[in-house]
C-alpha cells in the first residue's frame, strides 16, 4: 500500500489504537466498497459517530484521502454529514 507519508502518523496512531479497540466497521463490507446506498451511508455515519475511534480515523482519512473504501471525514462532507442528521 503506498502511503502518503505526511498520513504516516495519523495512521500509526489509528493502527494503534485498532491494537485495543475494535470498532463496529470490522468486518462490515459496506466499509470496504464505494457502492453505498444512502440509507446505509446514514447508517454508517451513526457507526461512525459513535465510534471511539473517530477523530482518529477522521485524521487519517483527511489526510490521506483513501481512494478505496468509505472513511468518516473523506466520504462524508459536511453538507452530507447535515442531511445525515
Ligand atoms: S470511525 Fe473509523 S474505525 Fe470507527 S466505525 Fe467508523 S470507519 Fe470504523
Amino acid at each position: 500500500m503506498h502511503m502518503n507519508p505526511a498520513a504516516k502518523p495519523a495512521w500509526d496512531r489509528l493502527a494503534e489504537a485498532l491494537m485495543e479497540t475494535s470498532p463496529d466497521c470490522e468486518g462490515d463490507d459496506r466499509y470496504i466498497t464505494d457502492i453505498n446506498t444512502a440509507d446505509d451511508k446514514r447508517v454508517m455515519w451513526e457507526m461512525c459517530s459513535a465510534c471511539p475511534l473517530l477523530a482518529l480515523c477522521v485524521d487519517y482519512a483527511t489526510t490521506e484521502r483513501p481512494k478505496g473504501g468509505w472513511w468518516p471525514g473523506h466520504n462524508l462532507k459536511p453538507s452530507t454529514r447535515k442531511e445525515a442528521a
